[in-house]
């Protein structure tokens, strides 16, 4: 008998943050894909959980609530992605509110160096491409910018403008990575590290499983065959979760959406039976 397939993706943005898809499109793509289970893990926000979590009865694919924090190592920036991460907890939220703070600010800064360069445009503006100014990134920026043909793609508008050593960056608020697993495991969630390839210190993984990372994003649209079966080995080796998604933006990032990268199931299943040995309960 021929074994039915299923699939899970743990890596999903939103207009909650920089994605183009609304938390109900993302559940309908799902559908679409034949995908079972799904997290949205937007920036620095968990607004699509209330919803997600109506939705999910709604579809019948199951929600998981989740969260993308951006770490800092060295000079390089390091994604952590929480899963099942409690919004309730008091910390977690002011933390998260702080970041968004400060990337409202950060947006105002970007503008302002923008103008320095003698491109005319507004902060108000960004107005229309951003749901809530709290949740404002460059991915909305490098929008505005291909929307006013200041540049060519979102790809040219960083490289001109947003890339980090260009003209218009400007830092966000970053934890060190071992604050941000902190964090997670406060907010009651699974912590693990996002497309890890991006990252490139693969000799840092095991340190930072011994400081409470639980797992890796072995799967990603980023990572080779290689990358993937690598840290498929890595995982094992320090006895790490796997976890994976499509990092779907939407229109902001034509290169992926739902369905393109897809978790096998069992993977899913194992993040959800350790969350249920942790905390009694995976929600
Ligand atoms: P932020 O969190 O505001 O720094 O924005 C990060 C977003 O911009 C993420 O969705 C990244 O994937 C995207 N991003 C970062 N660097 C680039 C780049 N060079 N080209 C296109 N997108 C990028
Ligand atoms: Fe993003
Ligand atoms: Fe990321
Ligand atoms: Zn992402």
């Amino acid at each position: 008998m021929a074994t039915i397939e299923k699939w899970a993706d743990m890596h999903i943005h939103t207009t909650k943050s920089d994605g183009s898809n609304t938390v109900e499109q993302v559940f309908e793509h799902a559908r679409n894909e034949g995908i079972s289970a799904i997290a949205i893990t937007d920036h620095d926000t968990v607004a699509a959980g209330p919803e997600g979590k109506v939705l999910e009865k709604k579809f019948g694919i199951e929600f998981v609530t989740g969260v993308e924090l951006s770490a800092v190592y060295e000079t390089k920036e390091v994604h952590i992605i929480g899963l099942y991460v409690n919004p309730e907890s008091k910390n977690f939220q002011e933390r998260l509110s702080y970041f968004q703070k400060r990337r409202a600010e950060r947006a105002e800064k970007i503008v302002k160096k923008l103008r320095e360069q003698g491109l005319k445009i507004q902060y108000e503006e960004l107005y229309e491409i951003t749901e809530n100014m709290n949740n404002a990134g460059r991915l909305h920026i490098a929008k505005l910018l291909v929307k006013k043909s200041f540049a060519l793609s979102i790809k040219d508008a960083f490289n001109k403008f947003l890339a980090e050593g260009r003209p218009a960056y400007v830092e966000k608020a970053k934890l060190t990575v071992s604050e941000a697993v902190e964090l997670i495991k406060e907010a009651k969630g699974i912590s693990i590290l996002a497309h890890p390839v991006l990252l490139d210190k693969d000799e840092m993984i095991e340190v930072w499983s011994k400081e409470g990372l639980n797992g890796l994003e072995a799967f990603h649209p980023d990572h080779s065959y290689e990358d993937m079966s690598r840290y498929l080995d890595i995982a094992n080796k320090f006895d790490m979760l796997v976890s994976g998604g499509s990092d779907c933006h939407g229109s902001g990032k034509d290169h992926t959406r739902i369905g393109k990268i897809k978790l096998p199931y069992q993977y899913y299943e194992r993040l959800k039976k350790f969350q249920v040995e942790r905390n009694g309960v995976a929600i």
